[in-house]
């Protein structure tokens, strides 16, 4: 899947109209972390050296197609021309007139910020007018926003119609790291899957069973296979409808000499709290009234002799209720073994990456993908549109 980047393409002198995410935590109408901002910044550098003019657009929140003053993304332009050392042209709105006054007029190298895209009801409809008007900004289209890719918007993927389009280094190192993991791993290649549900996921456990050597389940979704091979999960999560397809999948994986690993031992506690009283039990010992909301030390140790002689991982879904500290040791361990294993990590998923940047390991694991849905679809097989959309490079 070999795209153009900035680099494919003479942007000298051009409009450049590159969709970032800036989708930034806020409160009270400050920015409390710029992260997002930060990983953008070589692409928008490498810009201004080639003397192109920089036209951003980013969606902030979800204003729902309204303009909501709170999801105004001019704190971004300010924060955005403190971190440049220079101003940072705001847009007060995105598409419209304004767009149009300020690109107009942009010199070389500077810097515009247009207004939260998802203002637009056109944006999350694809609407083609729309689209060719934001396309209208610019000469050249730049998607660096990875974690949008999989959604086909007039801002990921509509606009692309109207101008040719290639990835910004952000997005251009995502794809790379992704397909070069699914398409040629360093074995044995052993995939984490944790989280929530198995019901958003089965299309990418099936994938990666395809390519895996070994799967390492734990969070809920351990619990729906743990009762499909018999278990009693006590009040533990657990997705009754998803019970069968659990056991397909695990007879799949025998079938296709793929090793499956389920929790031996889980923490368990009478209920889902911070505070809540709890205990380490062997699987088949789990208590009817007590639910598991962490995989145990037994799990920990045996999925990271795994992981250890991993030459590749992939990472997607916490182990346990990482947001509550007495059941965020199972993830935690097993970050700092993806940390201290010599095989490359790759971690994808929304509440997974939270959970790692808890730990502060994060600059030992070789790639921490920026987009949650954007990497779960991509390890599922999942063409992206925006990524689709993009310009092939010539073979
Ligand atoms: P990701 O965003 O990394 O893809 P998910 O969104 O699928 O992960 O799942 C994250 C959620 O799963 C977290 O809110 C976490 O508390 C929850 N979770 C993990 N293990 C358990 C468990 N044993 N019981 C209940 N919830 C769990
Ligand atoms: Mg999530």
């Amino acid at each position: 899947m070999d795209k153009k980047s900035i680099r494919d393409i003479d942007v000298t002198g051009k409009k450049v109209l590159v969709r970032v995410d800036f989708n930034v935590p806020m409160k009270d109408g400050k920015i409390t972390n710029d992260a997002r901002i930060l990983k953008v910044i070589p692409t928008i550098k490498y810009l201004q050296e080639q003397g192109a003019k920089i036209i951003l657009m980013t969606h902030l929140g979800r204003p729902k197609g309204k303009v909501v003053p709170e999801m105004s993304v001019k704190p971004i332009a300010e924060r955005l021309s403190n971190i440049l050392g220079q101003e940072v042209i705001f847009a007060g709105d995105c598409g419209g007139p304004e767009s149009h006054k300020v690109t107009a007029e942009m010199a070389k190298g500077q810097v515009a910020l247009l207004e939260n895209v998802r203002f637009y009801p056109e944006e999350e409809e694809n609407d083609p007018t729309f689209a060719k008007n934001l396309a209208a900004l610019g000469e050249i289209y730049v998607n660096d926003a990875f974690g949008t890719a999989h959604r086909a918007h007039a801002s990921t993927e509509g606009v692309t119609h109207f101008l040719p389009a290639v990835s910004g280094f952000l997005t251009e190192r995502e794809i790379l790291v992704l397909s070069e993991t699914l398409e040629n791993p360093s074995k044995p290649f052993v995939v984490i899957l944790g989280g929530a549900k198995v019901s958003d996921k089965i299309y990418v456990i099936e994938n990666l069973m395809r390519k895996a050597d070994c799967l390492l389940i734990g969070g809920a979704m351990a619990n729906t296979f743990l009762k499909a091979q018999g278990y009693n999960l006590g009040n533990s999560k657990v997705e009754e409808d998803k019970v069968e397809i659990a056991a397909e999948l695990l007879s799949k994986a025998q079938k296709s000499g793929v090793k499956v690993v389920l929790p031996l031992d889980l923490v368990v506690a009478k209920e889902y709290a911070a505070e809540a009283e709890s205990k380490v039990v062997a699987v088949q010992d789990i208590p009817e009234d007590m639910m598991a909301l962490d995989i145990g030390p037994a799990t920990v140790e045996e999925f990271s002799k795994l992981i250890a002689q991993a030459g590749t991982i992939v990472w997607n879904g916490p182990l346990g209720v990482y947001e509550f500290d007495r059941f965020a040791v199972g993830t935690n361990k097993i970050v700092e073994a993806v940390a201290a294993a010599p095989g490359k990590t790759v971690i994808g998923g929304g509440d997974v990456v939270a959970a790692v940047e808890k730990t502060g390991l994060t600059a030992k694991i070789y790639h921490i993908s920026t987009g949650g849905g954007a990497s779960l679809a991509f390890l599922g097989g999942k063409v992206l549109p925006g990524v689709a959309a993009m310009l092939d490079k010539d073979k």
